[in-house]
């Protein structure tokens, strides 16, 4: 029989194993750390056999094949080792696809992959469609063809499952943005990051439909490699290039083949430049799958937003505070500033990933009152960013950033927390970052 060996026992891994296990395969899963007590429960209740802080070699290589966690690194020398036997090591994206047929509508990119995967999410279900969110959302896409019938997948796809993605193929594949990120991992060499990225055109026909930004640098460099037949649509801010989405006259206009679907800007549910272009992707997908526009322009306006992403948390006597704890980049703080209309008291910091500041050095200069610094060595930060900004205070604690922004602010400013950097320095990951920050904001 043949035999699927699953690295990592988190929410991805266990749903390969749920899924591989009602495949009939013979499964084995192996985490390097400690499983959580809810997935081991399930594990046992599958007859899944395990093992947690440590990886058995003989086993691990004896596979048929791997499914690996987007985690893990291809890097690690277990996983080179089975790469060198010859043993195929794949995403769970790339081995649940095989068990449905149902059209898949991929997101990737540097920034917005969350927001615009919950928005279409929220367009396709809101006009009735049978559609399930996954891959780094929720529920897990193998987990969801195992246990549910979707006519529609929506994907959020990181560039760490698109690596070990092979035979896949995204009925439309939206490709955001790509600016550095995840530099440490791919040993500071942008370019294997962008071939990554640019996998989720891989294997589209003339039937597919590949959806860009007109105006991304690194992306229009790609294009005469492109392998993908997908139809090309594109959307940009104003009209430009070939782009067939963009604002004009405060409306915002998306030109498919079909239809001329055409709405009013200030309705959009999600405000920045950014999420302007998370709504013109959004709306040239949901154009393609056929929603009506009346279904449309309702869910652009009616769209909730996702936590953590420019998040108004509250005002405090006339200091609006904003969680971006998302940020973990430095684009999306750049997006964050670019958005702002009244001066900031900045707090940014964390685990750097191998961060330039320079991209927002002058929208710091222009809109930033006071830096505060959050982190457990602010060193780097202080390199690049004294001399340039009066005012910084070195904080170390969430409560200790809330209190020192708040005092450093003026009526009238914004108190924005966008770190440009991962959270696991002083957090548990940056869901818990936000929420420390709402929770202080909301005891001043
Ligand atoms: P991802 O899932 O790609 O990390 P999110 O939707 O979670 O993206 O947003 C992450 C951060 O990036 C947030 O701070 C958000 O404000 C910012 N952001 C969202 N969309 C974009 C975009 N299209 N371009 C740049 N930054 C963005």
């Amino acid at each position: 029989m043949d035999k699927i060996v699953i690295l990592g026992g988190g929410e991805s891994g266990v749903g390969s194993a749920i899924l591989a296990h009602t495949k009939g395969f013979e499964v084995f899963l192996s985490d390097n750390g400690a499983i959580q007590d809810k997935y081991k429960a399930e594990l046992k209740q599958h007859n899944i056999p395990y093992e947690e802080n440590g990886h058995t070699e003989d086993i691990i290589l004896s596979a048929t094949e791997i499914i690996k966690s987007p985690g893990i690194p291809n890097t690690v020398p277990l996983v080179q080792k089975a790469i060198d036997k010859g043993i195929p090591v794949l995403s769970e994206m790339e081995f649940a696809k095989r068990y449905t047929s149902a059209k898949m509508i991929c997101i990737t990119g540097s920034n917005g992959k969350t927001t615009t995967a919950s928005l279409i999410y929220h367009i396709l279900k809101s006009a009735g469609l049978n559609v399930g969110l996954g891959g780094n959302i929720g529920k897990s896409f193998a987990r969801q063809v195992a246990e549910e019938d979707y006519d529609y997948y929506v994907l959020e796809l990181s560039s760490f499952q698109l690596e070990n993605m092979y035979s896949f193929k995204a009925d439309i594949a939206i490709l955001l943005n790509i600016t550095p990120d995840h530099m440490d991992r791919y040993d500071y060499n942008m370019q294997r990051y962008v071939d990554a990225k640019m996998r989720i055109t891989q294997n589209q026909t003339e039937e597919d439909a590949f959806i860009f930004w007109e105006e991304d640098p690194v992306v229009t460099k790609e294009m005469d490699k492109l392998l993908s037949k997908g139809k090309q649509y594109t959307f940009a801010e104003y009209k430009a290039g070939n782009a067939v989405a963009y604002e004009q006259d405060n409306k915002i206009i998306i030109n498919t083949p079909e239809s001329v679907f055409t709405m009013e800007q200030d309705l959009l549910a999600l405000e920045g430049t950014h999420n302007l272009y998370n709504s013109l992707a959004s709306g040239i997908a949901a154009k393609l799958l056929d929603i009506t526009d009346e279904n449309l322009r309702k869910s652009l306006s009616d769209f909730q937003g996702v936590e953590h992403r420019l998040e108004k948390v509250a005002r405090v006597r006339g200091i609006q505070f904003i969680n971006d704890s998302k940020a973990t980049n430095v684009n999306s703080c750049w997006y964050a500033l670019q958005s702002m209309r009244t001066k900031v008291v900045l707090i940014l910091g964390g685990t750097d990933k191998g961060n330039d500041y320079s991209e927002i050095e002058q929208l710091v200069k222009d809109k930033v009152r006071a830096l505060v610094f959050l982190g457990v060595d602010n060193s780097k930060l202080h390199k690049f960013f004294d001399g340039k900004v009066s005012t910084i205070e070195d904080t170390s604690s969430m409560k200790d950033a809330v209190e020192k922004a708040y005092a450093l602010a003026k009526e009238g400013d914004t108190v924005l927390l966008s770190p440009c950097c991962a959270s696991f320095d002083l957090f548990k990951n940056y869901e818990d970052r936000g929420d420390q920050f709402k929770n202080y904001v909301r005891k001043l």
